[in-house]
Parts: structure tokens; C-alpha cells; sequence
């Protein structure tokens, strides 16, 4: 292998599949490459020295994804003399060795618990000429004090904790994420503020069981603490999180929720299954009246709250009357979205070996009524909104047919998504000026005209624009950076679009 000119520096490209962990794990792979002084490809480069994959194991067929795309590189390698491809991610942590044994034009194989290694490893496979393969069993350094490079200027996510204890018999994260690992409160809102001192807005944190925050350290309050104490981070306008597990789920998370004001009144709590016989079957330890308790709890301590979920249908076993329970739960609960799932065997998993695996088109059936039951009730929902102002966020890339239409297109704080017009030419207030313009990152009040399942729209002028520091970031071309755990002042570089996760996770 040959290395690149010493005067051009190594540039790079991350190929993300999966949740938003990975999606924030890319981030932090972006940020450790660059701050080994690679510099990332552009979209369309079809020859960058380094190609990433970050990779995920839960959707079936996505080693053969996976090894697809691998073999459409390998004759782009073959030209590209010093090319490096390195696989990391959920499904490297699974297939180790295998990888490189299936591609042997692997260079790397890192895992989930040492994505800080990447750096190193590329440096020795290209020294040795040989692939490196480094997986370890549990992490060594929380992955939040590496590097970060952010890839939104107004949203960030802030990891509180990685890994879980639960055991649910349809995911594979417990086996490789390993068990749950808190990090402490003050490194947590040491990145918060970090973000929201570089203009960012809004933060979710994330976590693969939120509720349970606090079991490594003995609070079992401490996200609800954690929640109140991002309400007096000053600066911050929104707080989000995901997910929480209806198991853990505790009153205090409902009521810091209602009585910090930037924390936004919305949920997204996963159900799977509205049947507690398949419940049990998937090991979720709560049943369907526990969950729609703590649905009528959030609703009257804030009775605008948006309730989101995932769900899964056609899981081993699921009769008729289980999934009449779920739509049940669903007309019960009128959830504002929903992710829902055809269950489809994750190897690995207890599930993907049980009886009563269902034929496809039963589950194909159940799935259509069920989106055609979750569509009736969101968008009755979404036109209870009709004639409402909502504050919405503007965002880069949430608006497919913005350009078509001359809107844009964000968040409201209930997390719907709201595509508004801009009013003239684009502009608001001083129309023509550049001061009137509308940024992705700054904030827009505005009055709903239409709903629709999934999103509403705002055909008005709006109501207000504020400008904000996320704004001019976005105008400048400057995206966050977080140097692992606010370790001096962060720097700024030029932000690219956020790379959009390939493949949906019903992973919690
Ligand atoms: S589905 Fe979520 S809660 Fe259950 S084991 Fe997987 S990550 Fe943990």
C-alpha cells in the first residue's frame, strides 16, 4: 500500500447505517479523523482515501448489505492505490474476524467500545500492510470524551449513557453494546453547555433506556435531576430525549418535564406490543395498562404533549387477538406518530429461534391495518393543530419539496414537523434585506393552516422570525465541534449535511 502525498491530506468519508447512536458515533468518528488531520471527502468524491462504515445488525439481511457494499468498493480500491476501508459499528462487533475473512480488502474492523482507536488502527494497517481487526468486549473510554464533529449548528446530541441491562428478546444490543454505562451528570452538562456556548439550541439525550440513568451510580432519580438541572442552562430552548422504557419510567421524569420549561412536552416512548402475552414473549417487563398509565399521566400533567412510539408487528407468536390488543392500545393512546415494524429475525437474537415465526403475509396484513389505524388517529391529531401558532426550528433537510414550494421546513416544539412559508421572496419582516432572511437554526413563529398524517403546514406569513446564533453559524458556514469533555474551547469547521441514517432501529 502507498501513502498519500505528504502535502495533501487524507480525505474521508463516513457511510452510517442504523440508530441515532450511530449516527452520533459517526459524528465522533468524523471528529477523531479530523483531528488526525484528515479532511472529509466531498458527498460525490468517489475516491476518498478512507471510507468508514458504520455499520448496524439489527435489520435482517444487513450483513449482506454490508458485504454488497463492500464488494462495490473493492474494484474502486483497486484503482485508488492507499485507499483505505475500515468497518465499525454494531455489526463489526458481531462479525469481528469474519469481516475480513469474507473481504479480505478490509483494512479495518473496529467495534462499539473503541471507536477512538480508529485513528491508530488505520495508521498501522497502512504501516503494516496488513488488515487490523480490534474489537474489545466493553468500553474503556466513555465514547463522549472523544472528539465530536457536530454536523447540525441549532441540534446536538448529547450521550448519557451507553449500553442496557434489558434483555429483550428481539434486539441484539444488549450482546453488543454490552451493559448499561452511565456517564456522570457533570460531564453530561459540561457538553451541554459546551454546545449551547457554540449556539445550539436544542439537545437530545440520548440514551438506549433513558428512565434507567442512574443505575450504575445508585440514583434512580437521576434523570429527572438531570432533566431540571438542563433547565437552567441558559441559552438552551429545547431539551429532548429518547427513549425512555415504560419498565423504568418513573413520576418524577413526568413532572420535571411539566415544570422545566425547555424541556419539550414531547415523548417518545416505545410500546412494541399492546399484548401483554407477547410482551412477555419479547421480555418487556410492563404491560399495556402500565404503559397507557403512564400515557395519562404525561397527558394531564401537559395536556399538549405529542406521544410518539415504535411498534412491532407479526413478533413470534402474535394471534389475531394480540395484534386487535395493539390497535387497541394504539386508538387508546393516539399517538401523534409512530414507527411501526415488520418483525423480521435479528440472528443472534433469542427471538429469531422461537415457535409461531409468522408467514409474511399475515404479518404484511397486520402491518398495512396497522398503519392505516396509526394514520386515522395521527392525522386527527395533527388537525386538532389546524389554526394554532406553533414555534417552529428551522432545520437543513426536513423538507423534501421546499424548493419546489418555497417553504421551509421544522420542528415545532412538540417535535411535529412544520413546513411554513417564508413569506416574500423568502424573507420575513424586512423583505428584501438580508436581515430578513430565515436561517435553518433560527426561530419562527407561525400559524398552522393544513395538517396532514405526518406533518402540518403554515401557508401564512409568519407571525415572528428571531434570528439566533445557530443562524448566523449556519449562514457562515460553521458547524460545532465538541473536544470530547470540554476540554477548552471548542473550534469551528465547515459543516457538511448530516449523514442520514440508512435503515430505521426498532431497537428499544
Ligand atoms: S430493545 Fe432497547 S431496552 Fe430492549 S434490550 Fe434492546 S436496547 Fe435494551
Amino acid at each position: 500500500m502507498t501513502t498519500a502525498a505528504a502535502s495533501s491530506p487524507r480525505t474521508y468519508q463516513v457511510r452510517t447505517y442504523g440508530c441515532q447512536m450511530n449516527v452520533h458515533d459517526s459524528e465522533r468518528i468524523s471528529g477523531l479523523l479530523e483531528q488526525a488531520g484528515y479532511v472529509r471527502a466531498a458527498e460525490a468524491d468517489e475516491n476518498p482515501d478512507v471510507v468508514v462504515f458504520n455499520t448496524c445488525a439489527v435489520r435482517e439481511n444487513a450483513d449482506n448489505r454490508l458485504y454488497g457494499n463492500l464488494g462495490h468498493l473493492r474494484p474502486v480500491k483497486a484503482r485508488h492505490p492507499g485507499m483505505q476501508i475500515a468497518v465499525g459499528g454494531c455489526l463489526a462487533q458481531k462479525d469481528r474476524g469474519e469481516i475480513v475473512r469474507k473481504a479480505p480488502w478490509v483494512d479495518v474492523v473496529f467495534g462499539t467500545h473503541n471507536i477512538g482507536s480508529l485513528p491508530v488502527l488505520l495508521d498501522r494497517a497502512r504501516h503494516n500492510a496488513a488488515a487490523e481487526v480490534e474489537i474489545l468486549e466493553s468500553l474503556d473510554v466513555f465514547p463522549s470524551t472523544l472528539p465530536t464533529r457536530r454536523e447540525s449548528t441549532y441540534a446536538g446530541w448529547v450521550s448519557i449513557s451507553v449500553g442496557c441491562n434489558n434483555t429483550c428478546t428481539f434486539c441484539i444490543v444488549p450482546s453488543l453494546r454490552g451493559k448499561e454505562k452511565d456517564r456522570r451528570p457533570g460531564d453530561i452538562l459540561s457538553e451541554v453547555r459546551a454546545l449551547v456556548d457554540e449556539g445550539v439550541l436544542e439537545v437530545t439525550l440520548l440514551g438506549q433506556n433513558v428512565n434507567s440513568y442512574g443505575v450504575e451510580f445508585g440514583d434512580r432519580l437521576a434523570f429527572g435531576k438531570l432533566l431540571r438541572a438542563c433547565g437552567d442552562i441558559e441559552g438552551l430552548e429545547r431539551v429532548r430525549f429518547t427513549s425512555p422504557h415504560p419498565k423504568d419510567f418513573t413520576d418524577d421524569v413526568i413532572a420535571a418535564m411539566a415544570e422545566t420549561p425547555n424541556v419539550c412536552h414531547s415523548l417518545h416512548m416505545p410500546l412494541q406490543s399492546g399484548s401483554d402475552d407477547v410482551l412477555r414473549a419479547m421480555r418487556r417487563s410492563y404491560r399495556a395498562d402500565r404503559y397507557l398509565g403512564i400515557i395519562e399521566k404525561v397527558r394531564a400533567a401537559m395536556p399538549d404533549a405529542a406521544i410518539t412510539t415504535d411498534i412491532i408487528v407479526g413478533f413470534p407468536g402474535e394471534t389475531d387477538a394480540d395484534f386487535e390488543r395493539t390497535l387497541d392500545v394504539v386508538r387508546e393512546a393516539r399517538f401523534s406518530s409512530a414507527f411501526t415494524f415488520q418483525y423480521s429475525k435479528r440472528p443472534g437474537t433469542p427471538a429469531a429461534t422461537m415457535d409461531g415465526q409468522l408467514p409474511k403475509q399475515v404479518v404484511q396484513e397486520r402491518y398495512e391495518r396497522l398503519i392505516a389505524c396509526v394514520e386515522e388517529i395521527t392525522w386527527a391529531e395533527n388537525k386538532k393543530l389546524v389554526g394554532e401558532t406553533v414555534e417552529v426550528l428551522v432545520a437543513v433537510g426536513e423538507g423534501r419539496k421546499d424548493e419546489r414550494t418555497g417553504r421551509m421546513s421544522g420542528r415545532a416544539r412538540d417535535g411535529r414537523l412544520v413546513h411554513f412559508a417564508t413569506g416574500a421572496n423568502g424573507q420575513h419582516g424586512e423583505a428584501g434585506s438580508q436581515a430578513g432572511r430565515i436561517r435553518p437554526g433560527d426561530i419562527v413563529h407561525t400559524t398552522i393552516t393544513y395538517a396532514a398524517p405526518h406533518h402540518l403546514n403554515a401557508d401564512g406569513e409568519p407571525l415572528s422570525h428571531r434570528r439566533t446564533r445557530a443562524g448566523d453559524a449556519a449562514e457562515a458556514g460553521r458547524a460545532p465541534r465538541t473536544p470530547g469533555v470540554l476540554l477548552g474551547l471548542p473550534t469551528i469547521g465547515a459543516p457538511a449535511v448530516a449523514p442520514a441514517p440508512t435503515t430505521g432501529c426498532a431497537a428499544h
